[in-house]
């Protein structure tokens, strides 16, 4: 038995970094009781080569956390590991986070709530006028399902963080103590869920053999994108990544990313100043709107799910996925390079455009 402070000893003559990276010092929840597959995609791989020019393309290989934990588990499930264990410290009974109508992040951050005995209550965003309904399909049905204490919805462009720190207010009056999780579970302690993916991406990288080159990753509230660069960064893997905007464009959208990386690297205690040039996003296959479903989005969602049988969303990994099939085309990777798509789940929301995704309902091109 060797006494706990063993862990961060230094007489092995590591670097310190390395004891920084140990993330075991922050608290943490599991809801995924195993790593998630890392895969290659042959048949998208090769379908893929034959609509670039000159029949070639890249090896695309999957990390499928899609099937994370609090299932139909994604992204989220990672960053509430760190949040929630954050909320339970601090003594609260009641998690309030925000998001759009069809809201992952809603819906898992519920079905962590109800795994650990606490209520759960929203604001929801309605970013597109008329897009919200009590009675809708997918993530909006699993709510009621698992029993959000309540909903307040607020029009587009209202101040979220505000509008929660309200529903706090209102639950402190009550004798309550809530922890507000912020959208899309994106800050520093979020973001130590992609520093966690990042190593564990380091271990199968090392066991299976496998060399990847490029990372491709959706970037939305960012706390993916950003904690995986400043895990990536902190680890020494050097591999680039490039995030593909899901609502913004590159000038809005890396600001944004590189704000995120730095505050986890801060709370990680790199020292470390994440370098601008290392934040890389591409634009426009979110358009013409966030969650607005669009022609690329649904040839990605169809030629994965029938070279692979692997589901991806019209929200998120639609979109993302039609940007990594875009730059193949556009000559972006090399031939021989190994890219990896980080599947990032909400199957759900598939549910909710089931006629779009078919091509029976046009969409925009
Ligand atoms: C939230 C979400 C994203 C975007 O991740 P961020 O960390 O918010 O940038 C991507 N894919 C899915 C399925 C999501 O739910």
């Amino acid at each position: 038995m060797h006494p706990a402070g063993m862990r961060h000893n230094a007489g092995f003559g590591f670097p310190p970094e390395t004891s920084r990276m140990d993330l075991s010092r922050f608290p943490r929840r599991r809801y995924t009781s195993f790593v998630t597959p890392l895969e290659p995609l042959p048949r998208f791989t090769q379908a893929l080569a034959a609509s670039c020019p000159g029949g070639k393309g890249p090896q695309v290989w999957i990390k499928r956390d899609d099937m994370l934990g609090l299932f139909p588990g994604g992204n989220k499930t990672r960053k509430l590991e760190f949040l929630v264990a954050d909320a339970l410290a601090k003594g609260a009974d009641t998690l309030v986070t925000c998001g759009a109508p069809q809201s992952n992040h809603c819906r898992i951050t519920l079905a962590a709530a109800v795994t650990e005995g606490l209520k759960c209550r929203f604001v929801i965003e309605e970013r597109v006028p008329g897009t919200y309904s009590e009675t809708a399909s997918g993530n909006n049905f699993m709510f009621h399902l698992m029993g959000v204490e309540a909903i307040t919805v607020v029009p587009a462009g209202s101040n979220m963080a505000a509008a929660m720190q309200a529903v706090a207010d209102a639950l402190a009056g009550e004798g309550r103590k809530a922890y507000i999780v912020p959208g899309g579970g994106s800050n520093a302690v979020g973001g130590l869920g992609y520093v966690a993916c990042a190593q564990e991406l380091q271990q199968q990288f090392f066991d299976q053999g496998v060399q990847i080159d490029r990372v491709v990753v959706g970037s939305g509230s960012s706390g993916t994108h950003g904690g995986l660069l400043a895990g990536f960064l902190g680890n020494n893997i050097h591999i680039p990544i490039v995030g593909i905007g899901v609502s913004r464009d590159p000038a809005d959208q890396d600001p944004l990313v590189h704000k995120e990386a730095q505050a986890v690297a801060d709370l990680l205690g790199l020292g470390m100043t994440i370098p601008r040039e290392k934040v890389v996003s591409v634009g426009g296959y979110w358009q013409p709107k966030y969650s607005i479903p669009n022609a690329k989005m649904v040839e990605a969602v169809q030629m994965l799910a029938r070279t692979e049988a692997i589901l991806l969303d019209p929200v998120y990994t639609g979109k993302i996925m039609a940007g990594l099939i875009g730059l193949a085309r556009e000559g972006f990777f090399r031939p021989d390079e190994n890219v990896l798509f980080l599947h990032t789940g909400g199957l759900p929301s598939l549910h909710a455009y089931e006629r779009e995704v078919l091509g029976d309902t046009p969409v925009t091109s």
